[in-house]
């Protein structure tokens, strides 16, 4: 588990979910107003009628920033890298099939945000942002059925689809927004929870966009043509998708719509999956399923037990492990539970049995490299929260694995627990230079900063952390204490005066999107 440096932002900010749900309602209330006319312009509608992606992109940013002030928003390192290989590999192919145009992949910001969320859902936000529970990810078997969920999700932000549904409704856009935005605020002090209290709230709208969600059936049906085509074009099996529409569809006749958000958004109707057969050119239920992945069975658990399950399966995950099952299960399978049941371990605050279970799985995996990584992270993260730094540390070798973001982001904590920062400052500096929107590497760095005794870097850093969450208000407040450090640093302090000049010079460009930061609030985006 990730262990961020600072102390968590206050709870008060948990309206970005609702606010999140109110745009989704609000998205499928606009689809169905279309009307069947403009649907059939659908696949050409390129005559600049639409929304801008410049103003797209505003409005992703601004939900995306509430998004992140979410206490339920997670940036996992360990899960975070494997979704983000997936995703990469299927904006390559997005942009090798001509998909995702130049134009897009600048203006956008093409980022999935992972939410702590026990139901089974994804969606697609204006301005290249995308949502997805770790309910998702942890009903999935292979990486090929997540692929075929992100492709359906990329496609519709590289078709347009939203800011066409934007656009049709320009009129009463820049109200529907606003109402967007005070609902969520409204909904998260009245909420009962989640997506039940909004759609109560919403109430008359909700209904009748449930009535009349098939009207979006064409750009579903296209999102699930160039998603299927951008899935396989990366490389991911046809056979991914099949066992995904096979999930959903028992889902669906189970009639579990409630931790289904997904099935709501994306009702299967018989025309939609015979359409992908089709494509798939044989039956789903006739497919072979794909064979188990001893990676993607680990990514699994960890996402199942982020999902905050509750403790009762947390200890049936626990005990699972010397189950008669167990001995059945596969390879893979084992794997999973090996690690669901350290990871649940951990969670129920037993470091002996996760540090056993952690130890019995790196065994159990020997021979499979990803998943021998995935283990070794996992004992790492095990001696961390058992306050164990130096047995961490010697778990990860960060320069060994320039590119793998999970094992630096744990070996800075390691090092900071350690109280051995040196080593990897330098190492975390050039990942943030690569990445300057990686809050999360900016945040670990001032750690490490604070750790070595370096405060004025410490601030810097903790500043830039909150740039790259786009909260330039925070950001200017942790800019201007940088600057007060100088000024008041009595004559025995060294002060870094070139760190103080970029601090000044800093500071300047992020006051002036404070400003308009605090400026655009109450407005409404056209
Ligand atoms: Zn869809």
């Amino acid at each position: 588990m990730l262990r961020p440096p600072l102390p968590p932002r206050p709870p008060a900010f948990r309206h970005a979910r609702p606010l999140l749900a109110a745009l989704l309602i609000a998205s499928q209330v606009l689809w169905p107003l279309q009307g069947h006319a403009q649907v059939q312009t659908l696949p050409g509608l390129s005559d600049g009628a639409e929304m801008t992606a410049t103003a797209e992109r505003q409005l992703g940013d601004r939900i995306a920033r509430e998004l992140y002030r979410d206490p339920d928003y997670v940036d996992d390192p360990v899960l975070a890298d494997y979704v983000q290989d997936i995703w990469q590999r299927l904006l390559a192919a997005a942009r090798t099939r001509g998909e995702l145009t130049p134009e897009l992949d600048e203006r956008y910001a093409w980022q999935v945000m992972i939410g702590r969320d026990r139901t089974v859902n994804a969606f697609a936000l204006p301005g290249g942002y995308l949502g997805l529970h770790t309910g998702l990810i942890a009903i999935t078997e292979t990486r090929d059925e997540l692929a075929s969920v992100l492709g359906h999700e990329l496609t519709h932000v590289t078709q347009r689809h939203i800011s066409r549904m934007l656009t049709q409704q320009s009129r009463q856009a820049p109200l529907l927004l606003a109402a967007m935005i005070l609902g969520g605020l409204a909904a998260a002090k009245s909420r009962s929870g989640g997506d039940l209290g909004m759609a109560a709230m919403v109430g008359g709208q909700a209904m009748a966009m449930q009535k009349q969600l098939d009207f979006s059936r064409d750009m579903e049906r296209e999102a699930d043509r160039i998603g299927f085509g951008v899935m396989t074009q990366a490389g991911f099996s046809p056979r991914g998708a099949a066992a995904m529409f096979e999930k959903l569809q028992y889902a669906s006749r189970l009639n579990d719509n409630g931790s289904y958000p997904y099935l709501r958004s994306h009702p299967l109707t018989g025309e939609r999956l015979t359409e992908m057969e089709a494509r798939f050119q044989f039956r789903t239920e006739a497919v072979a399923p794909l064979a188990p992945q001893m990676e993607h069975a680990m990514i699994a658990a960890r996402a199942r037990v982020l999902s905050r399950p509750g403790a009762d399966l947390l200890r049936q995950w626990l005990q699972a492990v010397d189950s008669s099952e167990f001995a059945r299960a596969r390879p893979a399978q084992q794997a999973g539970m090996l690690y669901a049941a350290a990871r649940s371990a951990v969670e129920l605050r037993d470091l002996k049995a996760a540090r056993a279970l952690a130890a019995r799985l790196a065994a159990r995996v020997q021979g499979d490299a990803p998943a021998e990584r995935l283990a070794r992270l996992l004992q790492a993260e095990v001696e961390l929260d058992a306050g164990n730094g130096p047995a961490a540390a010697a778990l990860l070798d960060p320069k060994a694995h320039p590119k793998d973001r999970a094992e630096l982001v744990l070996a800075a904590q390691a090092a900071v627990a350690a109280r051995q920062p040196d080593g990897v400052a330098a190492l975390l500096r050039d990942w943030v230079a690569l990445h300057p929107r990686d809050a999360t590497a900016w945040r670990t760095l001032s750690a490490v900063y604070g750790a070595q005794g370096e405060t004025l870097r410490a601030i810097r850093a903790d500043a830039e952390a909150n740039v790259a969450v786009l909260d330039y208000v925070a950001a200017r407040d942790r800019f201007r204490a940088a600057q007060d450090w100088v000024r008041q640093a009595g004559p025995g302090t060294r002060v870094d005066h070139y760190e103080a000049s970029i601090i000044d010079t800093r500071a300047r460009e992020v006051e002036a999107r404070a400003k308009e930061q605090l400026a655009d609030k109450d407005k409404p985006l056209q």
